[in-house]
């Protein structure tokens, strides 16, 4: 799979220069002397410096003479030869320009330009010929040797800079140079080694072999919440620490990531590097650095993560690896699981797949041998999965408006009044989905998407949650004029809250959303908080839902589990049954045992059914099943599918493009070319969408067949094309 590494052309000294811009592929340039594969270079374009990157030998007929000079950045650096290799792979795989993947890789610009040492002082043995209290305040700071800056010391030291700067003047301080980061703390394989239960020790002197092994294979750990997955994959860490390579740990939301840290910490003595798009420019540079350094042994982030420099990278894992937040929907549309997988590949690592509840493909490599299957079935130590139950909405239904039951309040009063925490769990934020008047029936739907406009009552707003657009409730309906006619439909997470409030007045109670909880500092703090017990029911979305361990909470109840089934997609019945699981998964996990509440209307469904059947029987009967439909179907992993959206603010335009692109669609054995169709949200941020969808035999070369269909067609300007290999979405 990995090419050859290709060498610039000794004679001529040119190569193929590619540059982090959507262009069909590298550009040749002139070389002063010849530069290996990865060679990160400066370049001109159109008037400009671009960063750019060796990549191959020049491929044009273009004459010297008229080719401009790329030049070397300072100190040589270069992209690993496995990463350039990787970035042509996902091109690809994807469809994308070769340019927008190397983008990804070059996320930090900064990263190459020279270290900037920072200016800082030490005290001398010369004593000052004024020995003022302030200046004896300096120096008693200064004693202990440390190198601060000028605003330290006098901080510090509680005087002026000026004090701080009459000392360095008669020679008392002197100045030194510091690097410009501190260094990052190097994790200590056995800091705090914990003692594995037996089935976690299997598992873990299977990865560690991997590790010595050193060769790529996939692990799937599957292991139901709370089983200690996370004890496990760290001895691989600590392994492949003691190996001397660098692990990738990658996570799909940032906001699992604060527990993560402080385990790790807890574990190997030091936090690992983190990458994700919260970091600041600076924090950027210094963590780019030190991957590409190998200072930096252990990093964790998000996808984006797997385009870093790891110049010796022996381990990956994909944590939670079924999570759909791994699908990177825009720009380049990518998998980081299965891209991760074939990161592993190309360097020739092992990699660890993560899951109580592993996405269907997975669990199909699995099962057939192609993935190594370590499960572990129980839960560590006396902590026992909880026990599940449906609530029949149907025999138990709350009156008009009221959305948790009479059962599900008899569970919460018990589990407070016992100085438990329950977690109610409904995955829609804001207050009502939909607003609607009650003369005419008109929906209140945003200016610029097919989608309803989600009241948001704190905030007192009707928003989308696809554009962002939002408006105030309007005091009579836009469509007959009725004044006080628009109700709201269906409950969020705040109605949820509010009814809660009036039921039970005296409990804590925290709302957790996307929207109530800003940014990670946020979400952190209500971690936190709920993990120490200062909050007794939290009610939340699915950003509480997923690894947090919160040793005091017992019930959860699920406000409406059909929610998800209904989706309609292939992944709909997958992806309600991983997240009930996952929310499931929070109860009970210290020694108190937890209880789990679905209240549902279709109890008979097979996704509640699988949900309270005891043991994993249950879970490995709904997967046998989800496997057969998608065999007979022919969908993944046993088919392919490839989506085109083509969108544009001309709607008979984009229709028209459509209609003139499926016309032009190769025959080809085993390739079936579904639409086009208005996509679910055929309006989104005032684009139209329509969409066609590619359904292919296993062993078909999608990428091949779409290449050589979408070379045929020109489509207008005003009409966008974008390709979804292995869709996760389909709206
Ligand atoms: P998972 O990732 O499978 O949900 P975790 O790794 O989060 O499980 O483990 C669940 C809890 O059990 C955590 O609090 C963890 O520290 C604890 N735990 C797991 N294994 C052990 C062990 N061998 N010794 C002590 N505590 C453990
Ligand atoms: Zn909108």
């Amino acid at each position: 799979m990995s090419e050859p590494a290709l060498k610039p052309d000794p004679q001529t000294a040119r190569a193929g220069v590619l540059l982090p811009l959507p262009l069909k592929g590298a550009y040749d340039y002139a070389l002063a002397a010849p530069l290996p594969r990865g060679t990160l270079v400066q370049a001109p374009l159109g008037g400009r410096e671009s960063l750019g990157v060796v990549w191959g030998p020049a491929e044009g007929a273009l004459s010297d003479a008229r080719l401009k000079m790329a030049t070397p950045l300072d100190g040589q650096p270069q992209l690993p030869e496995h990463l350039c290799d990787f970035i042509d792979w996902v091109a690809r795989y994807t469809l994308s320009p070769p340019g927008m993947v190397l983008a990804l890789a070059l996320r930090s610009a900064a990263a190459f330009a020279a270290e900037i040492p920072q200016i800082a002082y030490i005290a001398t043995t010369n004593t000052p010929p004024r020995l003022t209290p302030s200046r004896q305040r300096v120096l008693k700071t200064c004693a202990d040797g440390l190198a601060r800056k000028i605003p330290a010391i006098a901080e510090e030291a509680n005087v002026s800079p000026a004090v701080v700067r009459g000392l360095i003047a008669c020679g008392a301080l002197k100045q030194v140079s510091l690097p410009e980061f501190a260094p990052f703390g190097v994790p200590d394989p056995g800091f705090a080694a914990v003692p594995l239960n037996d089935e976690q020790n299997n598992a873990a002197v299977i990865l560690r072999d991997a590790i010595l092994a050193g060769s790529f294979r996939t692990h799937l750990l599957d292991g139901v919440t709370g089983s200690g997955k996370t004890e496990t994959y760290f001895e691989a860490i600590a392994e492949a620490l003691r190996q001397g390579r660098q692990s990738l740990v990658l996570l799909p939301e940032i906001a699992l990531s604060v527990q993560f840290l402080d385990r790790f910490a807890a574990r190997f003595g030091t936090r690992p590097a983190e990458w994700h798009s919260d970091l600041s420019q600076k924090e950027r540079r210094r963590t780019y650095r030190a991957v590409m350094t190998g200072e930096a042994r252990v990093v964790v982030g998000a996808r984006s993560a797997l385009f870093l420099p790891f110049p010796e990278l022996g381990l990956i894992i994909a944590d939670e690896e079924h999570e759909h937040a791994f699908k990177q929907e825009d720009g380049v549309i990518y998998h980081a699981r299965d891209m991760a997988v074939v990161r592993a590949r190309l360097e020739n690592c092992p990699i660890i797949l993560s899951s109580a509840t592993p996405s269907i493909e997975s669990y199909v490599n699995a099962k057939s041998g192609r993935y190594h299957w370590l499960k572990l079935p129980r839960r560590h130590g006396a902590a026992n999965l909880p026990a599940v139950h449906a609530i029949d909405l149907r025999e138990s239904q709350a009156e008009a408006g009221s959305w948790i039951s009479q059962p599900l309040r008899e569970a919460i009063a018990a589990t407070v009044s016992a100085g438990e925490q329950a977690m109610l769990f409904l995955n829609r934020r804001g207050y009502a989905p939909l607003t609607l008047c009650s003369a005419c029936g008109h929906k209140l739907i945003c200016r610029d998407c097919s989608a309803w406009l989600v009241e948001h009552r704190y905030r007192k707003r009707l928003m989308c949650h696809h554009c962002g657009y939002e408006t105030q409730t309007p005091p009579a309906c836009p469509a007959c004029g009725a004044e006080a006619s628009l109700i709201a439909c269906g409950p969020g997470v705040e109605r949820v809250a509010e009814e809660f409030a009036a039921v039970f007045p005296d409990a804590r109670m925290a709302i957790a959303s996307s929207d109530t909880l800003h940014g990670p500092t946020e979400t952190q703090a209500a971690i936190r908080a709920m993990a120490k017990g200062e909050i007794d029911v939290l009610i939340g979305t699915q950003i509480m839902a997923k690894g947090h361990h919160f040793p005091q909470l017992t019930l959860v109840g699920v406000i409406d589990a059909d929610l998800g089934t209904a989706d309609g997609d292939l992944r709909a019945r997958e992806r309600t049954f991983q997240l009930l699981q996952q929310v499931a998964g929070r109860a009970g996990r210290a020694e108190k045992p937890g209880l789990v509440l679905l209240q549902t209307r279709n109890p008979a469904d097979n996704v509640i059914h699988a949900m309270t059947e005891s043991g994993a029987g249950g879970r490995d009967r709904f997967y046998d099943q989800e496997i057969t439909y998608r065999e007979r179907a022919g969908t993944p992993p046993f088919g392919r599918l490839a989506a085109l959206i083509l969108s544009g603010r001309d709607s008979a335009l984009v229709q028209n493009a459509g209609r003139t692109l499926a016309k032009a669609a190769p025959h080809a054995r085993d390739v079936k070319v579904w639409g086009p169709t208005p996509a679910f949200y055929h309006l989104l941020r005032g684009q139209t969408r329509e969409r066609l969808l590619v359904q292919a035999g296993r062993n078909v070369d999608v990428q091949a067949y779409l290449r050589t269909w979408l070379s045929a067609v020109k489509l207008p300007n005003a009409v966008r094309l974008t390709v979804d290999i292995d869709p996760v979405s389909f709206f």
